[in-house]
């Protein structure tokens, strides 16, 4: 199957991983220091709408991040085919997309010091 994601499980280099979902690097870094996808390991449909996919994508997300991050639910996402999310670091500068439009959790982490 000719699918980017599909394919990036078994040739990139796999951060985390877990019985539904996988994180890879992003390739493009839109200007922020960290930026994730993560992807569903079945090759279904990205709806946006499933509760339950974003909050373990979120889940995911918390074990990459030791500073506040962002998880977007690919409501603008390029690959439609083959559900996934982007988590980023919240420096927003750079980013080419209006992001203020997409639908997104943002995760404020509370450090010890704080
Ligand atoms: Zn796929």
């Amino acid at each position: 199957m000719n699918c980017h994601i599909c394919n990036a499980y078994k040739h990139e280099k796999i951060l985390l991983d877990n019985e539904r979902f996988f994180v890879i690097e992003a390739k493009t870094k839109k200007g922020h220091n960290k930026r994730y996808m993560i992807c569903s390991k079945s090759h279904v449909k990205h709806d946006p709408t499933d509760v339950y996919d974003v909050l373990e994508a979120v889940g995911m997300a918390y074990q990459l991040f030791e500073e506040d991050f962002v998880v977007f639910n690919g409501v603008f996402a390029s690959i439609k085919e083959h559900e996934h999310f982007i988590a980023s670091d919240r420096h927003f500068e750079e980013e080419v997309v209006d992001i203020t439009k997409e639908p997104r959790i943002e995760v404020f982490l509370k450090r010890k010091n704080d």
